[in-house]
């Protein structure tokens, strides 16, 4: 199988052009007509000499994604699933917001991390999407938005998947987000979710950049995170809030603490209290994520009162917290739950 175009950096296609004899600079102009102009065909490279599109045509594909289902809220989310040449299957969400355009994507096919209210994990993890699978998610998101004239302003990586165990080619996908001739988005317009996956935080913590790291935590305690995310034994949560004061002091960047509520689970105002506790004078917010009825598990939904009281708590203690505005309900838009579909059906 031939690699994707989108696997290779800028960097990364100035050595191919040089390996193959070319000068440097045709690999700019690649890369403009891949992200800035957003052609698929190498034969419309008009800038590119004809023996050299050729080459280009028999040593890459462009074929990343192929669109299976397409679902549209009626407050704009557009939920795509998408198809991968060995027949697996993908979610990548866009959302819309007043203040722009947000691409949600998927690192890995399936999860292994086993968070026991989500839906991408019931099959396990498949396999690992190469960088150029990722970028092909947010290019075909742009490619969508270009009919309205509009933009991909910022991206969370927050889809199926643990990015931080796909890391490298998570990485690679950021470097080409990022790059000023690329769809230059803004650093701090992306951000990166992580169940805690303590030696690449530290990792992450080292890499330099301004981007956003964001962190599933989900309990106030060891216990109560073990029942929820069976990554917490791996990875304790002494151990994962020690990686996130490094973090801190490294980069002097706010953390995101991910909480999805659970009813009677862990939204009892006693979890607010001590989640404050732990939290207290650390640069961080909390977004509050009510979790919807899971049937597999008998988890129901946080009434709305325990919401703004669980929130009150924290506002209280000092610690800033929001409640995430629920988005693309009528869609189904919780992760994982299209692609659960698709299976189910395939599978029939
Ligand atoms: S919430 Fe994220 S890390 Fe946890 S199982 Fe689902 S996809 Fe994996």
């Amino acid at each position: 199988m031939k690699p994707i175009i989108y696997d290779y950096t800028l960097e990364r296609l100035r050595d191919w052009m040089k390996e193959n004899g070319e000068p440097a600079f045709r690999a700019d102009q690649l890369f403009d007509w891949l992200y800035a102009k957003r052609v698929e065909r190498f034969e419309d490279m008009t800038n590119l000499p004809k023996g050299l599109r050729e080459k280009l045509d028999d040593q890459f594909r462009f074929a990343a994604l192929h669109e299976i289902t397409r679902l549209e809220s009626k407050d704009g989310t557009v939920k795509f699933l998408f198809g991968l040449h060995d027949n697996h299957a993908i979610e990548t969400v866009i959302m819309r917001h007043n203040y722009g355009n947000s691409v949600c994507v998927t690192t890995q096919v399936g999860c292994r991390i086993g968070c026991t209210f989500c839906a991408s994990t019931l099959g396990g993890l498949k396999r690992n999407l190469t960088a150029g699978e990722i970028v092909a998610q947010v290019v075909t998101a742009q490619k969508m938005l270009d009919r309205i004239g509009e933009r991909v302003s910022s991206i969370v990586i927050m889809g199926s998947g643990e990015p931080f165990e796909n890391y490298e080619e998570t990485m690679t996908f950021l470097r080409i987000m990022i790059h000023e001739k690329g769809l230059n988005i803004g650093q701090r317009h992306i951000t990166v979710s992580t169940s805690g996956i303590v030696p690449n935080i530290y990792r992450f913590a080292d890499e330099d950049t301004q981007i956003n790291l964001a962190i599933s935590i989900h309990a106030p305690n060891d216990e109560l995170r073990s029942k929820l995310m069976p990554v917490n034994r791996r990875y304790p949560f002494a151990d994962v809030m020690e990686a996130c004061r490094y973090y801190l002091e490294k980069t002097g960047r706010r953390i995101t603490f991910e909480y999805a509520l659970i009813g009677n689970v862990n939204d009892r105002p006693e979890h607010a209290q001590q989640l404050a506790e732990v939290l207290k004078g650390m640069l961080c917010h909390v977004n509050l994520i009510p979790v919807n009825h899971v049937p597999e598990r008998k988890y129901v939904r946080t009434s709305r009162d325990d919401i703004f009281e669980f929130h009150r708590i924290l506002v209280r203690n000092g610690i800033n917290a929001t409640i995430r505005r629920e988005q693309g309900h009528d869609i189904a838009a919780a992760c994982g739950q299209l692609r659960a579909k698709h299976m189910d059906s395939m599978a029939r």
